[in-house]
């Protein structure tokens, strides 16, 4: 049972069901697992930091190959066109839609770009221990929270995907560089987003 005077930093809120639990130390590899619903509320590991830090730098490159590399070829009849992702933003503006090129280019580049480059922020500062900047990481963590919904790169897969079996019985399509570059940066998201619990982070930013 929960004693009323244990100080609130020494407490843990389960992420799935609320339940409140006091926090023990413990041994490296060791996890602490919720008494009512089971899931994860912390675990020791001393190289989440540099995973997400390595993860976060495949994923800038992967994100400029996916951007400024072939997409893909459409070839109807021996006409054949190449597709840049950057392009695409520039098409739809060309559809006489300046406001789907303007919202193009904040799912596909500017939200997708701003997150990865906040990351880096927060991930390299806690990494080194960059004294000013990591009075700044709760901040940043609360905005990388707020921005990451907007981050649309798994739906836009899912819309390329959908469009190449359609287009599949009328043209000819080649997948290029950029195409399995930007597969490769979902797939890391992805990753990410189920294996990094956002209570190693928090943990990470309570130790500077
Ligand atoms: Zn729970």
């Amino acid at each position: 049972m929960l004693q009323q005077n244990l100080p609130v930093d020494d407490m843990i809120a389960c992420h799935s069901c609320d339940l409140l639990h006091q926090r023990t130390a413990l041994v490296e590899g060791e996890k602490a697992w919720c008494s009512r619903c089971g899931s994860l509320l912390y675990r020791t590991s001393n190289n989440t930091i540099e995973m997400a830090l390595a993860l976060t730098i495949a994923s800038l490159l992967l994100f400029l190959f996916a951007q400024l590399l072939p997409f893909l070829s459409i070839n109807v009849e021996g006409n054949k066109t190449t597709i840049y992702l950057v392009s695409t933003i520039d098409t739809l503006s060309q559809l006489d839609n300046l406001l789907l090129g303007i919202a193009g280019a904040l799912f596909l580049v500017v939200i997708p770009l701003g997150v990865l480059l906040l990351d880096l922020l927060l991930l390299g500062a806690l990494y080194s221990n960059t004294r000013p900047l990591t009075q700044f990481a709760r901040q940043l963590l609360l905005l990388i929270g707020r921005l990451a919904p907007w981050n649309m790169l798994e739906i836009f897969l899912l819309g390329v995907l959908v469009t190449i079996v359609k287009l599949a019985s009328i043209a000819e399509i080649s997948l290029h560089q950029g195409f399995w570059a930007f597969v490769a940066l979902v797939m890391i998201n992805l990753f990410v987003s189920t294996t990094l619990e956002p209570e190693e982070l928090w943990q990470a930013i309570d130790k500077h």
